[in-house]
Order: structure tokens, then C-alpha cells, then sequence
């Protein structure tokens, strides 16, 4: 894969760095700056070498045309102050701001296109008008540096076909996830443990096809174990469900027997009456799902203190461990504590701990964790996922990835 160093010298160049700067917002306040944060090395990198830097990003998902809330103008203000630097902001992508603000931007200058989604080509599935889309975006620039993990997973304008039209190489968060994740996939040292949660399950269920082939143990949670308690033949109430993925739940719980990896499922639950932060809800077993004063419309809306407890255990005496999707519905005090007890057990084993998925670092951060106390928490839920699941990115292939 082509890194910086191929680009040759970037004195007195403009770069246009796609970045993932993807951040959740309240309004107009970034409530987790993490993917501001870990795209800094990149543009210090480029503007040491003497680059401008044209910051390009996606947020959220606006339809192809502006949406105010889904501006990155708060994005700009943030990235200057952790940049310590004046970050101009144009108003458009490819319009007449961006070149007037282009034409205005020093030489170490850097500038922040606005949303990229804001125009149809970015994500368009018609091949010719992504690429009108990018030959735009390489006009304001000399070569691409794509950084946004998050994205290569996407065929999109900006992820791929820019990356085709002028020199292109990977910024330095590509080349840091890279390395986390070829560790975890090349030379993992034993016990590795997965431990699996969130809601979509079915997103997820092609990782464990590929990683029981390298893991020691799957921890399941979240919404994805009641897929899992009903292929076993357990009712699991009104609990999140995939009815067409029970054949290849049990699929993989009896190839993990061949193969004598444990998958773990929880045994006991915390059942709802409704989807609600002051819900009642009590604790049973997870066999008996329909036990609960709720009967047949409880919701499983966590794993339980013993079931916890359990996984904690096993994440302490891992020596790898990869984490994705919350184990409940954390965002809500009274379903967080299987999340809780998950995160503080990777924070305390002497392995190498990986965060992957937005909302698990997201949680991570919420309930009061420090990135600092895990060996990595990756800026791309998708992209790690499918790069776990040996599945083609991409936007690392037209960068040379092989
Ligand atoms: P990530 O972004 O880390 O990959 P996901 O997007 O797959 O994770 O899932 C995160 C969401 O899963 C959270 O909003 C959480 O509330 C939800 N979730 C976790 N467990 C359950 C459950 N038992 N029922 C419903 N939703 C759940
Ligand atoms: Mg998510």
C-alpha cells in the first residue's frame, strides 16, 4: 500500500486529505471528538512537509443536498483549537467558496471543505456521476491522501475515485488501523477472546465466521443473543430477533464445537417492560426470558450482573481481545451495566485490547473510560468489521493494498 513517503516532496503542494471527521452532534456540539482527534497526525504530518491541507468529510447522512444539521462547520472551530492553527471553512465542496477560500488559504494553511454528502456524486451508485464528483475535488488539488478508516470501506467519490484521478496514497490513521487489525488477524497472541454485541446483528454475524477460524472464545451480547437463545430454542420474548439468521446461529454453534472454540452466550438477562430509560425491569435466567413479571413482551435489553461478570472474567486473562457493539442498551443508566463491566475488564488485562464500532467507543467514552486505558479504539465500525471478515476494501485497494 502507497504511505506518505511515496508522494515524493509536498513543499509548497495542496493535499487533499479525506478525512473521517464523522462526529455525533448535539445541535451544534460535538459530543465525541475522537475522529477529530485521531485525525491530527495526518495534517501536523503534511503541513511539517510543507503542504496545504484541503480537509474533506462526510457527516451523517444528509441526501446529496445541504442539510444545516448536518454541517461541519462546528467540525472547523474544534479542529482549530486541537490543531492550535486557524482552520478556514468553506461553505460548499466544490463551489465558489471552496476556490475563494482556496485561493486565499497560505502555505501552510489548512482548509475544511464543507460536507461531502451534500452533493449527489459523493455516494451516487451511477459510476459516471461519482466520478464528475471527484475530477471536481482533484481541480482544487495536487495529490489525495485518504486517512478516513472509517470510509474504505465505500466505494464512494471521495474514497475512491478521487484516489484514481491523481496521486494518491494512505495517511496515518489508515496505517495505524491497519496494523491494529493485521495484528489481530496475522499474529494474535492466545487467548484471543471476541466479544461481540450492539444491534445489527445480522452486520455482524460474517465476523464470527471468519474469526472462529483464529479465536479461542466468542463472547456474545447485545441485541445479537437473542438470535442465538432462539436458534438453542429458547423463547426470548419481544427482545430484538433475527428470524431468517437462526440456521446460521446454529451453524456456528456447532462449528465452534468442532473446532473447540467456546461460544459463549449469556445466562442470565435484564428483561424491560418497554424501551424506556425508567422502564421496570428485573433480572432472569436467559433460558427463561418469558419468566419476567413481563411475560411475553419483556425486552432483553442487557446481559446480567452474573453473566457480566462471567465475560469480564475471560476478557482479564485474554492476551488479546477485540471488542465490538455494547452489550445493552447503554445510552440508559439501567441497561449500562454489562457495557460498564466489559469495558473496565479490557481496561485491566495485561493483553492487547481493541475498541471497534462507533457507538462502542462512544460508550467507552461515556461511561467515563480514558482512550488511553485501551490498546486501541478504532475511528471504523464497518470498515474493521469487514476487514476482520477478509472482505475487499475498496478504498485501500486503490491505494495498493493487496
Ligand atoms: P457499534 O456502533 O459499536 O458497531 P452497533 O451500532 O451495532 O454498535 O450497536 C449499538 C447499539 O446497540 C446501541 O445504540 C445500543 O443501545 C444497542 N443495543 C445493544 N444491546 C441491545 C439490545 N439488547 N436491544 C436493543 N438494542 C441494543
Ligand atoms: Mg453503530
Amino acid at each position: 500500500m502507497r504511505t506518505l513517503d511515496t508522494l515524493g516532496s509536498l513543499d509548497g503542494k495542496t493535499v487533499l486529505a479525506r478525512l473521517d471527521l464523522n462526529v455525533p452532534l448535539d445541535g451544534t456540539t460535538i459530543t465525541d471528538d475522537g475522529r477529530v482527534r485521531a485525525s491530527l497526525n495526518t495534517i501536523r504530518e503534511l503541513r511539517s512537509r510543507g503542504a496545504r491541507v484541503v480537509a474533506m468529510s462526510h457527516l451523517g447522512r444528509p441526501q446529496g443536498a445541504p442539510e444545516e444539521r448536518f454541517s461541519l462547520r462546528p467540525v472547523a472551530a474544534r479542529l482549530s483549537e486541537l490543531l492550535e492553527t486557524p482552520v478556514a471553512f468553506a461553505t460548499d465542496t466544490v463551489g465558489s467558496d471552496a476556490r475563494a477560500q482556496l485561493a486565499q488559504l497560505p502555505a501552510d494553511g489548512v482548509l475544511l471543505l464543507e460536507n461531502l454528502r451534500f452533493n449527489p456524486g459523493e455516494t451516487s451508485a451511477d459510476e459516471a456521476e461519482r466520478r464528475a464528483f471527484a475530477a471536481q475535488l482533484a481541480e482544487q488539488g495536487d495529490v489525495v491522501v485518504s486517512d478516513g478508516f472509517g470510509v474504505v470501506h465505500r466505494e464512494q467519490a471521495s474514497v475512491t475515485d478521487l484516489e484514481r484521478l491523481l496521486p494518491s496514497a494512505a495517511g496515518l490513521l489508515v496505517e495505524q488501523e491497519l496494523d491494529v487489525l493485521e495484528r489481530l488477524t496475522r499474529r494474535p497472541e492466545h487467548p484471543f477472546a471476541v466479544v461481540l454485541g450492539g444491534s445489527k446483528v445480522s452486520d455482524k454475524l460474517g465476523v464470527i465466521a471468519h474469526l472462529i477460524e483464529r479465536v479461542d472464545t466468542i463472547l456474545v451480547g447485545g441485541g445479537m443473543v437473542f438470535t442465538f437463545l432462539a436458534a438453542q430454542g429458547h423463547a426470548v420474548g419481544a427482545s430484538l430477533l433475527e428470524e431468517d439468521q437462526l440456521e446460521t446461529c446454529r451453524g456456528y454453534l456447532a462449528e465452534a464445537e468442532r473446532r473447540g472454540v467456546r461460544i459463549v452466550l449469556p445466562t442470565d438477562i435484564v428483561v424491560a417492560e418497554a424501551f424506556a430509560a425508567d422502564a421496570a425491569h428485573e433480572v432472569v435466567a436467559a433460558e427463561a426470558i418469558e419468566s419476567s413479571a413481563f411475560g411475553a413482551s419483556g425486552l432483553g435489553l442487557d446481559i446480567g450482573p452474573e453473566s457480566a461478570a462471567a465475560f469480564a472474567a475471560i476478557i482479564r486473562e485474554s492476551k488479546t481481545v477485540f471488542w465490538n457493539g455494547p452489550m445493552g442498551v447503554f445510552e440508559m443508566a439501567a441497561f449500562a451495566g454489562g457495557t460498564r463491566a466489559v469495558a473496565e475488564a479490557l481496561t485491566q488485562t495485561a493483553g492487547f485490547s481493541v475498541v471497534g464500532g462507533g457507538d462502542s467507543a462512544a460508550a467507552v467514552r461515556a461511561l467515563g473510560f480514558a482512550d488511553e486505558q485501551f490498546g486501541h479504539i478504532s475511528t471504523g465500525g464497518g470498515a474493521s468489521l469487514e476487514f476482520l471478515e477478509g472482505n475487499a476494501l475498496p478504498g485501500l485497494e486503490v491505494l495498493g493494498w493487496a
